[in-house]
């Protein structure tokens, strides 16, 4: 098991709701740069670990590890400000507010003094901003209330505000999800695109299968609250277990 160099690093994970054990003894890993594709039936337990690895909702059991630093016990905040954030399965953006205000918030809400090296001195908060919402297309949008743009732009919204703080690792919860197939299409160029520019690592939870098997260096498939199998698409694709789970019918 490979652990040096990796940026997350999550072992024994155990989340329970009640009587419902969602997460159970589940590891996870993600290394600097790496696509992680984490899929699953419904109710399998992926938003659960999303939340239990930015500490949104503190594991029953388990310990979390972040660029060699035990997260376990921290905040949220905490967390974000050390360079993971996340965006939700319902978007959440402030819809009275402008695109453009959006973005700086995001930057604010998890920066305060040293977050977020800006890319070199001579960027500023505003033009880091500027740039990203170029890099997904909807910059002409800035002046807009976020409200009024569409869902698959709200999606782009959200991936620029979690971006806009410089993290290493962004999780990123059913991006695709009331999201139309073109505009998926160009979701993948996107995120491709920044992981480029970015120097940023992704999971991607998605139930879009075709989606995770094309962006992702590496598959994790999430059964009841268990890992039933981590590897490369290839391996992923071709593995019993998961196409009798999962892939199959
Ligand atoms: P997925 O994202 O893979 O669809 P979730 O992580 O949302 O799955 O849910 C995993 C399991 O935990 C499901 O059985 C779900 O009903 C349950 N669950 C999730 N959140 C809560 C909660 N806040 N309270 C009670 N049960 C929950
Ligand atoms: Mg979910």
């Amino acid at each position: 098991e490979r652990t040096t160099g990796d940026l997350l690093v999550a072992t024994g994970i155990t989340c329970r709701f009640g009587g419902l054990v969602a997460l159970d003894d589940v590891g996870f890993r993600i290394a600097p740069g790496e696509i992680v594709g984490l899929i699953g039936p419904n109710g399998s337990g992926k938003s659960t670990l999303l939340s239990c690895l930015s500490l949104g909702r503190r594991p029953d059991a388990g310990k979390i590890m972040l660029s060699g630093k035990d997260i376990s016990r921290r905040r949220p905040s905490t967390v974000a400000r050390m360079g993971l954030t996340r965006t939700f399965q319902d978007a959440r953006v402030f819809p009275e507010l402008t695109v453009l205000e959006n973005v700086l918030l995001s930057r604010n809400w998890t920066t305060l003094p040293r977050f977020g090296a800006l890319r070199g001195p001579e960027e500023s908060v505003r033009e880091r901003a500027d740039r990203l919402l170029d890099l997904v297309g909807i910059r002409s949008m800035s002046a807009t209330h976020a409200g009024e743009l569409s869902g698959g732009q709200q999606r782009l919204l959200e991936l620029v505000m979690a971006i806009m703080p410089s993290p290493k690792v962004v999780m990123l919860d059913e991006a695709t999800s009331g999201v139309n197939p073109a505009l998926i299409l160009e979701l993948a160029d996107h995120l491709r695109l920044l992981h480029r520019e970015e120097n940023v690592s992704f999971v991607i939870v998605e139930h879009n299968v075709g989606f995770v098997f094309g962006m992702a260096d590496r598959v994790v498939v999430l059964e009841q609250g268990r890992v039933l199998a981590d590897g490369t698409p290839d391996e992923v694709k071709a593995n019993q277990e998961v196409i009798d789970a999962y892939l199959g019918a």
